[in-house]
C-alpha cells in the first residue's frame, strides 16, 4: 500500500519544507501517512496537494501545510505527553500528531466522521489515540490537564473552558474570530495565559453543540 503514494507524499513533505516546515518529526510523519486514505475516492487524485479538501458535511481535511505548522507550533513550545484535538474532522491532524506526542484525545460533533476517522486510524495502526464524539467547546474534562490544545475548526472567542484544561507551561493553538481569523497560540505560565497571533487562517466555524 505504502509505495504507490510515497514519491506523492514525498514531494509534498519537500513543498512544506520550502514553505517553512522544519520539525523532522512533523516531516516524517507527514511522508509516513496516506492522506489519500482520509478523503473521498474521486478526489484521491488530489490528496497529495497542499489544499483543503471537502470531506462530506460541509466539512473539510486541512491543508497539509497547516497541520504540520500547528503541529509544530505546539513542539517549538516545548509541548509533550497527552494533547487534546478538537475536530477530529476526517482524522488526518489525528494521524499526524499520534506519531508526534504520547497520547491524543479528539472530540468531534459529527458522529459519521467520526466513525470514519475512527476506522481510518485502526487500519494505521494508531492506537495511542481515544476519541469521542461530543462538542469539543467543553474539551474533555475527565482526561484533563493536557500538555497541549488543538482546535481545528474557528472560534468566534476564546473558548475559557479549552483553556483550563491546559496544564501550567501547556500550550492551545486555535484560530479566533469569523470573517478574519487568526491563528492564535496560548502559553500557559501560572494562572496567566500568554497569547500570541500567529498567522492569518480560513478554518470551518467551531460550531457548539453534537450531531448525532
Ligand atoms: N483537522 C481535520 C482534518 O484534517 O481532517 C479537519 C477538521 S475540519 C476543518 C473541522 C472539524 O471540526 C469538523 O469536522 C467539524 O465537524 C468539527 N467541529 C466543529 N465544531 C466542533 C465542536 N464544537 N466540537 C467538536 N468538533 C467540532
Amino acid at each position: 500500500m505504502l509505495n504507490n503514494y510515497q514519491g506523492s507524499a514525498n514531494a509534498l513533505v519537500e513543498l512544506l519544507k520550502q514553505q517553512g516546515v522544519e520539525d523532522e518529526l512533523v516531516l516524517k510523519a507527514i511522508a509516513g501517512t496516506p492522506r489519500h486514505l482520509f478523503v473521498d475516492e474521486v478526489l484521491k487524485h488530489k490528496s497529495y496537494e497542499n489544499t483543503a479538501l471537502p470531506i462530506g458535511q460541509g466539512q473539510t481535511i486541512s491543508q497539509p501545510f497547516i497541520v504540520a505548522k500547528m503541529t509544530e507550533v505546539l513542539l517549538q513550545v516545548g509541548v509533550k505527553g497527552s494533547v487534546l484535538e478538537v475536530g477530529t474532522g476526517s482524522g488526518y491532524q489525528t494521524a499526524i500528531l499520534a506519531q508526534v506526542f504520547e497520547q491524543v484525545f479528539s472530540v468531534e460533533r459529527i458522529k459519521s466522521l467520526q466513525w470514519q476517522a475512527r476506522r481510518r486510524l485502526h487500519l494505521l495502526d494508531l492506537y495511542n489515540v481515544t476519541m469521542k464524539h461530543g462538542d469539543g467547546w467543553k474539551g474533555w474534562t475527565s482526561k484533563a490537564p493536557f500538555a497541549g490544545i488543538i482546535v481545528t475548526a474557528a472560534a468566534q472567542s476564546v473558548p475559557d473552558e479549552l483553556l483550563a484544561q491546559l496544564q501550567d507551561g501547556g500550550a492551545m493553538v486555535i484560530p479566533i474570530g469569523v470573517e478574519e481569523q487568526t491563528l492564535t497560540l496560548f502559553v500557559k505560565q501560572g494562572d496567566q495565559y500568554i497569547r500570541h497571533a500567529l498567522a492569518p487562517v480560513r478554518f470551518v466555524p467551531l460550531v457548539a453543540g453534537e450531531v448525532g
